[in-house]
């Protein structure tokens, strides 16, 4: 589903409109021209579903050759090994965070505590996928003509980031799952969720003065996205917590 000029929703669960597998995180189809990168790969649960929904949107799987990881949560990261697999997408993921999915850590990545609290399945396994590049902070992407620029964005797990794209004249921001629209946050009982980070990830989003923002859940803002970032940025300004999706 095309939802700007170069942006396509292709997955998106129960937090989004369910148009591929419940426990998918939203993915982004991002079309550089002459290269397609994907933004999250979902759950890994019925994946060939974000294919039929990137084929739908006019594009041939073939050609997406770059997956780009916010984080390494299940529901963001366990589909990355069938996209590299089957399809053999270049996967990109936070240096921090490369490990944990290089050996499919069930701890790290928070799977046995989400298994423990009743949100994956018993059966559920974190399929190992090797990484291409462990990116850092200023680190830039490219995606045929666009360019996008890596932000560090620790708080709601570490090995988090964000992705920057300024393309005619409008700033948008893939945010994983840092800050979702109506200034909403996902602050959990796990072992790399840190408020303090949190809070400095979301002034540091604050200053970038997004128009659009094309978060890891829910609904995706075109613009005045900033205001919507600056609610968070409020609350953690007042020493409180936003309120979580
Ligand atoms: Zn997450």
């Amino acid at each position: 589903m095309r939802i700007s000029e170069r942006i396509y929703l292709v997955g998106s669960g129960k937090h989004g409109n369910l148009m591929t597998h419940p426990m998918d995180c939203n993915v982004y189809l991002l079309d550089g021209g002459s290269e397609l990168a994907l933004i999250d790969a979902g759950s890994g649960i019925e994946p060939e579903r974000i294919v039929a929904s990137i084929e739908r949107s006019g594009f041939a799987i073939s050609k997406v050759n770059k997956l780009l990881l916010t984080h390494i949560h299940g529901d963001h990261g366990a589909g990355a090994y069938y996209f590299h697999s089957r399809y053999g997408l270049e996967v990109m993921a936070a240096a921090e965070a490369a490990p944990w999915l290089e050996r499919g850590d069930m701890d790290k990545t928070s799977l046995n505590a989400a298994k423990h609290a009743g949100v994956y399945a018993e059966d559920f396994d974190y399929p190992a996928c090797p990484v291409s590049v462990g990116i850092r902070e200023g680190d830039r992407i490219k995606v045929g003509d666009l360019e996008l620029g890596v932000v560090e964005t620790p708080g709601h797990c570490r090995g988090h980031v964000s992705y920057l794209l300024d393309h005619n004249g409008t700033r948008s921001l893939f945010a994983g799952d840092v800050v979702f629209a109506g200034g909403k946050v996902v602050i959990q009982n796990i072992w790399d969720c840190f408020i303090q980070e949190y809070a400095e990830s979301i002034a540091k989003l604050n200053a970038l003065h997004i128009d659009s923002l094309f978060a890891g859940h829910g609904p995706f803002l075109l613009t005045e996205a900033w205001k919507h970032v600056g609610m968070a940025h409020g609350c953690f300004q007042r020493l409180e917590i936003p309120p979580n999706l």
